[in-house]
C-alpha cells in the first residue's frame, strides 16, 4: 500500500498572470488570446499567459536578430558577460522560492525537489559565467614564414530554445547561460505546460541588466510557436528538449535553412545489477531512479536489467522500499513522488500497463491511478517478468514504473542494454570494477554510471546516443557548441604570384 499525502485545496491563491518578453518589454500576443495551466495535483487554475503565435514568434525573431547583429552583446568583454550572468545567478537565488513554487505548481513535483533544481540551475549559470571568459580559438604559428594562422570563435547568432514540462527550471538553464555566454542572443519557448518559472527568468534577466531583445520568451504551443522558431531563416540553431518525435520534426524543419540542431531527447535507461553488487545502495537507487519526478524524467532508471540469481529477492526488497514512497501533495515537504503531468498522460501510462499485463508481465507492486481527491496521480509500479520484445522494455512510459528483465552472463545484459533505440543514459552495478569498466565501455549511452545513478555535475556532460538526442549539454565545452568556427588566413611578405610569376 503506497504512504498516500491528499493534497489541500489552494486557499486564498491568487493566479500568477504572464505577458510575454519581446525586444525587452512584455507584451500581449498579437491575438490576445490567454492559455491557461491547472495544477496537477489540485486541478485548480494557477497560472495565465497570453498565448503568442507565428506573429508573436516572428516579432521576437527580429527582436533577437537585431540584438545580435546591431547590438551591444555580441560584442562585450567575455569578462562583462561573465558578470552579467553571475548578477542574473545570485538574482535566481534571491527568487529561489517563488521559482520553486512555480515549478511545484505547474508540474505537481514535489516541493522540496524543485528547491534542489533551482539550487542546481544557480549553480549551472554560475559555471556558465566562469566560462565565458574561456572562450577562444587557437593560433598556427607552424605555416611557414609567410603565413600565420588563427582560428577565431564566434557567437553562432540567434537561438532558438525549446524545452519539455518536465524539469521547466533545470532544462532553460542547461542552455540559456551558456548561449549567453558565447555571445548570442535568443528566443526561448518554454512548454506551455510550465512556462511561469522561464518568464520569471525573463524578469531577472532585465533587472540584472540585459539589453533589449537578448533573450526574448514565447509561451504557445509546439505547433503555433515551436514550429515558427525552428522554421525561420533568421535563427542560426535550435537548442531543443523535448520527445524524439518532435525532435526528429525539429531537425527536419531546420534542415529547411541547415541551421545547426542540439537535440536531448527520450531514453529508457538500463541499469545492470550483478549478484556482489551493494545491494543495500542499489534498492535505494532502484526507487529513486525509477520514482523520481514520478518517473517522468528522461534519465529514469526504468528498465532494471538483473542478474537472474538475485531478480525475485531484488524486486521484492524495492517493492518493500517502495511501498515507503510518500505520494501524494507536491507543497508537502516530505512528498517524494507528485501527480503525473496531465490526465491524458496518465491515461498513457495505463494503457501501457494494462499492454504489458496482456502480454505476460507481472504486476509486482502498484498498477494504476490513485485517488487523492484532487488532481492525477500514480502509484509507484514494477512490472516483473518482462521481455526485451515488451513495449514497456521498449519505449518511454515516462511514468512511475520499473520494468524488471532478467540476465545471465554479461553479454547478455549488455544485448537487452542495447536493443532499444535510445541511448541516453544507464547504471551498471557491481563490486568488481572489470564488470563496471567493461559495461561503461560497450553499452552504447551517453552517461554511465558506476554503483550511483543520475548524480551529475555543470562539469559533466550530458546528452544522448543514437535516438536519444544530438550534441552534448553542460561541460566545458557547452559555450563553444553555441559558436562558430572561423578561420583567419594571414600572409606575412611577399606573395608567390600564381598568374604572372613575380
Ligand atoms: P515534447 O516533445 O512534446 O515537447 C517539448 C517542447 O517542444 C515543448 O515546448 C513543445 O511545446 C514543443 N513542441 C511540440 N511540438 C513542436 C513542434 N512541432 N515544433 C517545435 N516545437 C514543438 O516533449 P514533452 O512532452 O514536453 O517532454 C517530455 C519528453 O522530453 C520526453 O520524451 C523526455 O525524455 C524528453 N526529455 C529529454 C531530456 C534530455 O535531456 N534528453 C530532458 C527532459 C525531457
Amino acid at each position: 500500500m503506497t504512504v498516500m499525502v491528499r493534497p489541500q485545496a489552494l486557499a486564498d491563491f491568487t493566479v500568477r498572470e504572464f505577458k510575454m518578453l519581446i525586444d525587452g518589454q512584455w507584451t500581449n500576443g498579437a491575438e490576445g488570446r490567454v492559455l491557461e495551466r491547472s495544477s496537477p495535483a489540485h486541478g485548480q487554475v494557477v497560472s495565465r499567459y497570453q498565448a503568442a503565435t507565428a506573429t508573436d514568434a516572428h516579432r521576437a525573431i527580429a527582436a533577437a536578430r537585431r540584438a545580435f547583429d546591431d547590438g551591444p552583446w555580441p560584442r562585450l568583454k567575455g569578462a562583462e558577460r561573465a558578470a552579467l550572468i553571475n548578477k542574473a545567478a545570485d538574482l535566481m537565488e534571491g527568487r529561489a522560492d517563488e521559482l520553486a513554487r512555480l515549478d511545484t505548481l505547474e508540474s505537481g513535483k514535489p516541493i522540496s525537489q524543485a528547491k534542489g533544481e533551482i539550487a542546481g540551475a544557480v549553480d549551472i549559470w554560475r559555471y556558465a559565467a566562469a566560462l565565458a571568459r574561456d572562450l577562444h580559438g587557437e593560433s598556427y604559428n607552424t605555416l611557414g614564414d609567410g603565413t600565420l594562422g588563427v582560428v577565431l570563435r564566434e557567437p553562432i547568432g540567434v537561438v532558438s530554445i525549446i524545452t519539455p514540462w518536465n524539469f521547466p527550471f533545470l532544462i532553460v538553464s542547461q542552455k540559456l547561460p551558456f548561449a549567453l555566454a558565447a555571445g548570442c542572443t535568443a528566443v526561448v519557448k518554454p512548454s506551455e505546460l510550465t512556462s511561469a518559472s522561464t518568464l520569471v527568468l525573463g524578469e531577472i534577466l532585465m533587472d540584472a541588466g540585459l539589453p533589449p531583445g537578448v533573450v526574448n520568451i514565447l509561451v504557445g504551443t509546439g505547433a503555433e510557436v515551436g514550429a515558427p522558431m525552428t522554421l525561420h531563416a533568421d535563427v542560426d540553431m535550435i537548442s531543443f528538449t523535448g520527445s524524439t518525435l518532435v525532435g526528429k520534426l525539429t531537425m527536419t524543419n531546420a534542415a529547411q535553412t541547415l541551421k545547426k540542431v542540439s537535440l536531448e531527447l527520450g531514453g529508457k535507461n538500463p541499469q545492470i545489477v550483478f549478484p556482489d553488487a551493494n545491494l543495500d545502495e542499489f534498492i535505494d537507487a532502484a526507487v529513486f531512479g525509477g520514482f523520481f519526478n514520478a518517473g517522468e524524467c528522461c534519465n529514469a532508471g526504468s528498465r532494471l536489467i538483473l542478474h537472474r540469481s538475485i531478480a525475485d529477492e531484488v524486486v521484492s526488497r524495492i517493492s518493500e522500499v517502495a511501498k515507503a514512497v510518500r505520494t501524494g501533495d507536491p507543497l508537502d515537504p516530505a512528498t517524494q513522488v507528485g501527480a503525473i503531468i496531465t490526465p491524458q498522460h496518465l491515461a498513457k501510462i495505463e494503457k501501457y500497463l494494462a499492454e504489458a499485463s496482456g502480454d505476460g508481465a507481472t504486476l509486482a507492486l502498484g498498477g494504476g491511478a490513485l485517488d487523492l481527491g484532487l488532481g492525477q496521480f500514480m502509484s509507484p509500479t514494477i512490472l516483473s517478468n518482462v521481455r526485451p520484445e515488451m513495449a514497456v522494455a521498449r519505449e518511454e512510459v515516462f511514468g512511475p514504473v520499473l520494468s524488471v528483465l532478467t540476465f545471465e552472463t554479461l553479454e547478455e545484459a549488455t544485448t537487452i542494454a542495447n536493443s532499444i533505440d535510445y541511448g541516453l543514459s544507464a547504471g551498471v552495478w557491481s563490486a568488481n570494477m572489470d564488470n563496471c569498466l567493461t559495461i561503461g565501455r560497450r553499452v552504447r549511452a551517453g552517461t554511465v554510471w558506476m554503483n550511483t545513478f543520475m548524480d551529475g555535475a555543470p562539469e559533466l556532460p550530458f546528452g544522448g546516443y543514437r535516438q536519444s538526442g544530438l550534441g552534448r549539454e553542460l561541460g566545458r565545452h557547452a559555450v563553444e557548441d553555441y559558436a562558430e568556427t572561423k578561420t583567419l588566413n594571414i600572409h606575412i611578405g611577399p606573395r608567390t604570384g600564381w598568374w604572372m610569376p613575380r
